[in-house]
């Protein structure tokens, strides 16, 4: 069926990657009636990842911060949406088809998009200044500021947001120390061959690392914090940049007879479940993962976009086919590009490619229990990362992968241990 949907309305919820993504598609797929687009924020839509990267390092010119939007004012306009920024949504009716806003109003939908992504795990230790969070474009811009006056920083939690912010702050010339219970944060994520290397790299550019070790208080003010360690030893800190984390948003969701549970459950073909004609996508949805068999929530760029593109497709012409996410994450960690595609199971082996010492990059590519290739971690390989994946989808071995990069297999690694 190819609908030009002049007779329906569709209202998205969340104006950032997925939301915003979903109404081009619908557009440029020819859907011509009315869509509503709501986003919490009072800000043109715009890019998350600049966030702990470039735009943190930048001058924070108007030409840098626009040159992040997701789209221009023009392109926006030319969608014909009917645009509410600045209002959050504060609850739905699924029954009455309606959706309530917090000014007061609401919007009545015949299909519902939920894009409402995730915000950043609180912080437990909050003194009266001086601990910042990153999820927003404001407060990339506050702590820029804080790392822009060149001070001891410590960040808590090392995974890929918390280590980018370390990374930043170095080259703002702060002395930086960051602190994870976990003793090789990333494992989880890029497994431990890269995970160790990720440590060292830290050390080398200039970072302490006081990795095994949580964080148990934060004291003081902005320009004299005292962080308190679960050792029992104290970190002087101008600044603290707490992440640890993200909640998928759906606080507006209560009592809606959705499906909530660390996000909204969807079907295989992300329509929520609990209600009809409604939608969840991006960080905030969670969905059936057909190969690895459970529901997962993925915060990650492409799946957001991947998600938009195939809702966008499901409501103008009807999906045929579950969702399949293309599984694609990258970081960047100083001068080092880390790709991740597919998964990792805990089960698997990993056969690295190449060696960072003497290289300066490597590929490991996961094995499932079967020896299959279900996934891999590159850095600073593009190349590879491009033929990984067409091999991924086309299947085999992760032995077969290994054969093909045009370096020689160096280790076979089996997990090292078992991870937090
Ligand atoms: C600092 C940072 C760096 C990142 N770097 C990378 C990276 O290198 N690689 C990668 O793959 N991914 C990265 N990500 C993740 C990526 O940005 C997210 O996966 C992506 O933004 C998800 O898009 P989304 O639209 O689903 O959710 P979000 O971007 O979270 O947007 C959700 C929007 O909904 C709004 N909203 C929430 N509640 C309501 C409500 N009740 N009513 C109306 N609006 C509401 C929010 O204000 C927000 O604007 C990064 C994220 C951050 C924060």
């Amino acid at each position: 069926m190819n609908d030009s949907g002049t007779s329906r309305h569709v209202v998205v919820v969340g104006a950032s990657l997925a939301g915003t993504r979903t109404v081009q598609n619908l557009r440029s797929l020819g859907f011509a009636g009315t869509i509503t687009l709501i986003g919490a924020e009072d800000e043109l839509p715009y890019d998350r990842p600049p966030l702990s990267k470039d735009l943190l390092r930048s001058d924070w010119s108007t030409d840098a911060v626009e040159a992040n939007r997701l789209l221009s004012r023009d392109e926006l306009e030319a969608l014909d949406l009917d645009l509410r920024l600045g209002v959050a949504a504060t609850a739905l009716d699924t029954d009455a088809r309606r959706v309530s806003l917090a000014d007061g109003t609401a919007v009545a939908y015949d299909v519902l998009v939920i894009a409402t992504g995730a915000a950043a795990r609180p912080s437990p230790w909050r003194p009266a200044s001086g601990v910042l969070q990153l999820r927003t474009l404001a407060e990339s811009r506050a702590i820029a500021e804080r790392l822009a006056l060149g001070e001891p920083v410590v960040v808590v939690g090392g995974g890929f947001i918390g280590t980018e912010i370390a990374a930043a702050a170095v080259d703002f010339g702060c002395e930086v120390t960051v602190v994870d219970p976990v003793a090789e944060p990333m494992t989880r994520i890029v497994g431990p061959h890269i995970a160790s290397s990720l440590v060292d790299l830290h050390e080398q550019r200039g970072a302490t690392t006081r990795f095994g070790v949580g964080v148990t208080d934060i004291r003081g003010e902005a320009g004299a914090l005292t962080v308190v360690l679960s050792d029992g030893s104290e970190l002087a800190a101008s600044t603290a940049v707490v992440g640890i984390g993200s909640i998928p948003s759906t606080e507006w969701l209560a009592g809606s007879g959705l499906t909530l549970e660390n996000g909204v459950g969807t079907d295989a073909y992300l329509r929520a479940r609990g209600a009809s004609d409604v939608y969840a996508i991006g960080d905030v949805a969670r969905w059936p993962h057909p190969e690895r068999g459970m529901d997962v929530r993925a915060e990650h760029w492409t799946n957001a976009s991947d998600q938009a593109r195939y809702v966008a497709a499901a409501i103008t012409h009807s999906a045929s086919a579950p969702f399949e996410s293309s599984e694609y994450v990258w970081s960047d960690q100083y001068d080092w590009k880390i790709h991740t595609v597919g998964f990792r199971t805990p089960d698997g082996e990993s056969i690295v490619v190449g060696d960072l010492d003497a290289d300066g990059r490597v590929a490991v590519i996961h094995a499932d229990g079967d020896g299959n290739a279900c996934g891999a971690v590159t850095v600073n390989w593009i190349r590879a990362l491009n033929q990984i994946r067409r091999l991924l989808a086309s299947g085999g071995t992760a032995q077969s992968i290994a054969d093909q990069l045009q370096a020689p297999a160096a280790v076979v690694a089996a997990p090292a241990r078992k991870e937090a």
